[in-house]
């Protein structure tokens, strides 16, 4: 069918490369351009190897609007997909513009000297898609991604309204280091060392991050304790669903990765403030990254499961009901199936099936819009086809905290 150009070559890259090499009918051909040649090299030699398939790479900073519009009109791909970081969204949309492409990413746009992740610069860009006939869909990963096409699903299928949303993430996984982060440790520290915030009856409440505890018991991982947090889905979630009164997003810590955040914080080492170094001006946070294990090493070690969901209670016929839709991916599975922990595959595989609906057009609307607007039932049935199936339980109650 396509062609195809994924931009960064990391955990989150290596799982949707191998998915779509599995679709070699779908993915006719397959590009890779990242900052690192080495890693790209790495990449198209493991799927030689496995799918005796061959994939293009490229090196390419995609902060450079110019070089990856090069790029594009090198290879004229159908659909660009950004695997690498936030910092890169606004840049790889204008390029997508310029060569006329339609553009997917999972993550959305953040600026680099300020941890503030907002939907706002990349929704501003929605009229030149639509003048351009291009779409651009954000946010394809499992959270944000999958939890938006949960809510989607339960509202079509199960609530006639949606009042009280609640999304949980839960890494149960276990991977042996003292301290790391399931994925790019930068991103991963700015995001959970932010304010929490929550959504009620109109407003937005924020609070200090992680001081909200509450201990869940999560289907196949056991009990664990889970942290209110602000998380980017809940930005789009509450606008697209307007029945919405609460949305919360939680998600699970162990003690000892919080002793090491708190001494980590403490000493300066999250901060995003310059300082100088032997004369040169380096970014903490950048530092840390560099000495803390690279996620897309974990795999090999990473035992347990991931168990992520939305809980949503609502009416349905004018009487209350409460649904829990979930996912549960085996750490060891994902490694035997792509050599990646199952943090990445949960962002991969929903990376690759969100590029496959605009590609054969299930999906493909001029515009540039979140996954909750549009029809859930391709997404879910793609999920349960290519390696993370939902269940769906009926609560006795809506949530007691
Ligand atoms: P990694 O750090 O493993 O990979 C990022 C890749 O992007 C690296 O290969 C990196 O290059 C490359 N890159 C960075 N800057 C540039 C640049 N300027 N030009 C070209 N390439 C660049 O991150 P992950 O794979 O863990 O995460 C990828 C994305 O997925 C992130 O945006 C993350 O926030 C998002 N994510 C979304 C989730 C979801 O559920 N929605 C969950 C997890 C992650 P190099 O090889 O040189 O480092």
């Amino acid at each position: 069918m396509s062609k195809i150009l994924v931009i960064g070559a990391g955990g989150v890259s290596s799982v949707a490369i191998h998915k779509m090499a599995q679709l070699s009918n779908d993915f006719k051909e397959i590009t890779l351009a990242s900052r690192t040649i080495d890693n790209c090299k790495k990449i198209q030699k493991q799927i030689k190897k496995k799918y005796n398939c061959n994939i293009n790479i490229e090196e390419l900073d995609a902060d450079n609007i110019s070089e990856t519009s090069k790029i594009i009109s090198k290879y004229t791909p159908e659909l660009v997909v950004n695997l690498a970081l936030p910092y890169q969204d606004l840049n790889i949309m204008q390029a997508c513009l310029n060569k006329n492409v339609n553009y997917l990413d999972t993550a959305n746009y953040e600026p680099r000297d300020e941890a503030k992740f907002e939907y706002k610069w990349q929704w501003e860009l929605n009229n030149k898609f639509k003048e351009k006939n291009l779409m651009g869909l954000l946010g394809s990963g499992f959270d944000p991604g999958v939890t938006n096409v949960y809510t989607a699903y339960i509202k079509k299928h199960y609530l006639d309204e949606i009042h009280y949303l609640d999304i949980l993430d839960c890494n149960g996984g276990d991977h042996g280091q003292h301290f790391a982060t399931n994925f790019n440790p930068e991103i991963n520290i700015r995001e959970i060392t932010q304010k929490s915030k929550f959504y009620k009856n109109g407003k937005w409440i924020t609070g200090d991050p992680l001081s909200k505890k509450i201990e869940f018991d999560f289907p196949e991982v056991g009990k664990r304790n889970m942290y209110l947090m602000y998380h980017e889905e809940l930005e789009s979630l509450v606008k697209n669903f307007r029945d919405l009164k609460q949305a919360r997003f939680w998600m699970t810590f162990g003690d000892q990765y919080l002793n090491y955040l708190n001494v980590l914080e403490n000493v300066g080492l999250t901060s995003i403030k310059p300082i100088k170094f032997k004369n040169m001006d380096i970014i903490p946070l950048e530092f840390l990254k560099e000495v803390l294990p690279d996620p897309k090493t974990l795999g090999k070690n990473t035992e347990g499961k991931t168990c992520i969901g939305t809980i949503i209670s609502g009416l349905k016929n004018k009487k209350i009901k409460t649904i829990y839709c979930y996912n549960v991916c085996d750490h060891e599975k994902c490694f035997e199936e792509v050599e990646s922990q199952a943090v990445s595959y949960t962002t991969g595989v929903p990376a690759m099936i969100g590029s496959l609906l605009i590609l054969n057009k299930t999906w493909f609307k001029p515009g540039v819009w979140n996954l909750e607007q549009f029809d859930p039932d391709p997404f879910i049935d793609a999920l349960k086809l290519y390696g993370l199936p939902n269940k769906i339980v009926e609560l006795d109650t809506p949530l007691s905290f």
